[in-house]
């Protein structure tokens, strides 16, 4: 299966976070999500959730 990319770089954000989180779909969502809420304080919950979902991309295998 296709594991899905959340990289934080391509987010706007004032800390310059270079993280980026791959796996299965919905384990990125769950990580990023907790990652957004800890590290740059957005509030974690379903519309946060959809918005991590509307961002990641697919791991290109090479
Ligand atoms: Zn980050």
């Amino acid at each position: 299966m296709t594991r899905k990319i959340a990289d934080c770089r391509k987010y706007p954000s004032e800390t310059n976070c270079t993280l980026t989180i791959t796996g299965e779909e919905d384990e990125v969502v769950r990580a990023a999500s907790e990652h957004a809420a800890s590290v740059h304080g957005h509030e974690d919950g379903p519309e946060l959730r959809e918005q991590v979902r509307g961002m990641l991309e697919d791991e290109k295998v090479s």
